[in-house]
């Protein structure tokens, strides 16, 4: 039986799990969080929870609509019957569309937490911080912070994002340079928690002006917690330039803006700040997934093909597809 070991629980390499398991290779998965996730993370605090990265899930295609439909089917998400406003200054107008947007269940991590199952091990709090192909068995070792060692592994996934991926690689492999073009960028996230409804038209927004890109009401997603709670992402050139700042300041920035997004100055009872400093890639490979064939080793992320899950998704697969020699139409 193939051991497999792959670095990363995120939506990418827990999606090439699921092809993997099922062609009968023995899969351990490492992660340095608590928990599997990645980038659809969620956060308690106090008496509140949001979703704090990842807020819906899409389909542009075929495939990836027939698979949120299964997971649908087994309770994994659920539909998020929302109509985004959007926001300029303080014009606000209801932007209705077709858009089908899906969320895990209860949180977003319901979904990693169900496809993880299919996973012999699952090893958290654990990052790797080094690699050591053995060139002889063709076989993979694996260090923690700790100088534990695990293996040897048949073949190694890499499931990060491109700067956690790159002191993993050997140093000759021909993926340094295609891995150290890739940028990602950051994202200030704002978490606020009220005793009482907000009383705000909308339940999330798209935000054109001012340092918030996106806002939205946690608890009119299905399956949340009943109490008031709302995710505040900034955009990307603000974060860009704000990375360093005092979180304070920050805070403060965020939480006028918001007050100036939904015209609601109630102050919050609960709040977390979360600085993503990799939350989407600005560009991608575009490849689907990496393989270095001489180290037995594959790449897989939306980093490598589009900032998004469903990007994350496609990779993963592609990735699990090198790896089983299956092909997709
Ligand atoms: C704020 C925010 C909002 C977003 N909103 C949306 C949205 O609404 N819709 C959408 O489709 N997408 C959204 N995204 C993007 C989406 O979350 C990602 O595209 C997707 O989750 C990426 O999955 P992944 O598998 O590529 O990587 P990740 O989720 O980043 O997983 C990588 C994993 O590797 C682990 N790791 C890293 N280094 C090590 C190491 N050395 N050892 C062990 N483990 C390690 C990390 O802990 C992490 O769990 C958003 C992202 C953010 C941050």
């Amino acid at each position: 039986m193939k051991k497999i070991a792959i670095i990363g629980a995120g939506v990418a390499g827990l999606t090439a799990l699921q092809t993997l398991s099922k062609h009968g290779c023995s899969v351990t998965v490492f992660d340095k969080s608590r928990g599997s996730g990645g980038r659809l993370s969620s956060k308690k605090s106090g008496a509140s929870s949001w979703d704090m990265g990842a807020q819906f899930m899409r389909a542009h295609t075929d495939e990836f609509r027939t698979q949120l439909k299964m997971w649908e089917a087994d309770g994994w998400v659920a539909h998020w019957d929302v109509t985004p406003w959007a926001i300029n200054g303080t014009q606000r107008t209801a932007s209705p569309d077709d858009i089908d947007r899906y969320v895990g269940m209860p949180r977003m991590t319901g979904l990693s937490r169900k496809l993880l199952e299919a996973a012999d091990d699952f090893i958290t709090q654990t990052r790797i911080v080094e690699t050591q192909f053995n060139s002889d068995s063709g076989t993979w070792s694996l260090t923690d912070e700790d100088g534990t060692e695990f293996g040897p592994f048949d073949e190694l996934i890499i499931n990060t994002p491109p700067q956690q991926a790159l002191p993993l690689l050997p140093a000759e492999s021909q993926l340094n340079e295609q891995v150290s073009g890739v940028h990602m960028l950051p994202c200030w996230t704002l978490l606020l928690g009220f005793e009482n409804s907000l009383e705000c038209a909308f339940d999330a927004a798209f935000v054109k002006s001012g340092p918030i890109s996106w806002i939205a009401r946690n608890n009119s997603k299905p399956g949340r917690d009943a109490r008031e709670a709302w995710v505040i992402q900034a955009n990307h050139e603000w974060s860009e330039r704000k990375k360093d700042a005092p979180r304070e300041q920050v805070q403060q920035e965020l939480e006028e803006a918001f007050a100036i997004a939904t015209g609601c100055t109630v102050a919050a009872s609960d709040i977390w700040l979360h600085r993503w400093l990799y939350s989407l890639p600005a560009n991608s490979s575009g490849l689907g997934a990496l393989r270095d064939e001489a180290h037995n080793l594959t790449l897989c992320g939306d980093w490598c093909l589009k900032p998004s899950i469903e990007g994350a998704w496609l990779s993963g697969r592609a990735a699990a597809n090198i790896l089983t020699g299956t092909h997709h139409d």
